[in-house]
């Protein structure tokens, strides 16, 4: 990212950053609560007006049997996934963390004290967490695993009979399933299936957000679902690290969910379109990936070139402009991989691959 900053010519295929501005009607809302006077602290867990659009959303959309003490507003899905972790585990305690996955679990992890433990995610399976490949690394000391569906960054979108499993086995060991679903809404392939919905006694808090789903990742709000003895807690987190979420970034969250979702329909459509694109782009030049069931991400192979990925990041951004993320970003396993985003505009995604394209063929050739 660095390195892209410091250029004059850069296809962004490394960054989260939906290609869209806010739909309209949610600037305009913001703008009439701010006149509104909405600029002021809200009560720690959001306001209510907000929450009980949340609830509404999350008993329709998500089919979870949630009452309103179990929501609460955050200041983006990554303080609610922080407070998660906070809730539920002690300094030394140990959290399951997908590899490849979001590089902050484990940053956040390190941070509080506790030790995340990677489990595997192998493109062979789907990207799919396998339970039998997780239970050997349950501990005594274990007290949570996190999921991340669909995936940063791997695209994948877990089938129902995985949430079954994994929910299962959280069970089995009596353990806490935290449920990032930020790109719940961004599918192409199959359905999104949360595990709160088929949470049978208050094991999984579940997080979702407005950043990806409605191209609002300035205004820092999202928002969680926790069990009735945890919400308490974590909600009592909100006070001494942030007091709440923007008021004004609440009533255009407020919008977003009251309003109509056809800008939603719309920006999946587009970012269907531009999968489509990098898929058939690598395709033709006989690339090894995995095709993205949803989320705006793909991981393709580039280890024939016999470079490691943070290597060849560094050179293709500096040779070509392209910039692309690489593997090692998302955990160890990751290493002959880099991540492709395809949420920037079409015309920005196909220059910058026909670029990277270029690139990894003279390297392959050396
Ligand atoms: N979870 C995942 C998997 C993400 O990829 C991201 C952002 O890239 C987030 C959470 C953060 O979302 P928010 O902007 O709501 O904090």
């Amino acid at each position: 990212m660095d390195l892209a900053a410091h250029r004059d010519e850069v296809f962004h295929l490394e960054l989260g950053e939906p290609g869209f501005p806010t739909p309209q009607h949610i600037q305009e809302a913001a703008t009439r609560a701010m006149k509104e006077g909405f600029t002021k602290y809200t009560p720690n867990a959001g306001l209510l007006s907000l929450r009980k659009s949340i609830l509404r959303k999350v008993r329709e959309d998500n089919r979870i049997d949630a009452q309103l003490e179990q929501i609460a507003v955050t200041p983006g899905s990554v303080f609610a996934l922080a407070s998660a972790l906070m809730a539920v585990a002690e300094p030394g305690d140990e959290v399951l963390i997908p590899d490849p996955g979001w590089p902050n679990y484990n940053m956040q992890a390190i941070v509080l004290g506790f030790r995340p433990v990677f489990y595997p995610l192998r493109q062979e399976s789907g990207f799919r967490p396998m339970v039998e490949e997780i239970e050997p690394l349950l501990g005594s000391r274990t007290r949570a695993i996190v999921i991340n569906t669909p995936s940063n960054p791997t695209g994948a979108v877990y089938p129902e009979e995985t949430i079954e499993e994994l929910l299962d086995l959280a069970v089995r060991h009596d353990i806490f399933l935290i449920s990032d679903e930020t790109y719940e809404k961004i599918v192409f392939d199959g359905s999104h299936s949360s595990p709160a919905t088929l949470d049978p006694d208050g094991r999984v808090i579940a997080i979702y957000g407005f950043s990806k789903t409605y191209a609002m990742t300035g205004w820092r709000v999202a928002y969680y679902v926790a069990p009735r003895e945890i919400a308490p807690q974590m909600n009592k987190l909100i006070e001494p690290f942030v007091s709440c979420a923007s008021s004004v970034s609440q009533k255009a969250a407020e919008a977003a969910l009251s309003g109509s979702q056809a800008c939603v329909t719309e920006m999946v459509q587009a970012y269907r379109q531009r999968r489509d694109l990098v898929v058939d782009m690598l395709r033709a030049e006989g690339f090894e990936f995995f095709k993205p069931e949803g989320a705006f991400y793909l991981m393709v192979r580039i280890d024939k070139t016999g470079m490691d990925s943070y290597s060849f990041a560094k050179e293709v951004v500096q040779n070509t402009g392209a910039a692309v993320a690489p593997g090692t970003t998302f955990g160890p396993s990751a290493g002959p991989y880099v991540r492709l985003s395809f949420c920037a505009k079409s015309e920005e995604i196909e220059e910058g691959l026909k670029r990277f394209c270029r690139f990894y063929r003279e390297k392959c050739r050396l």
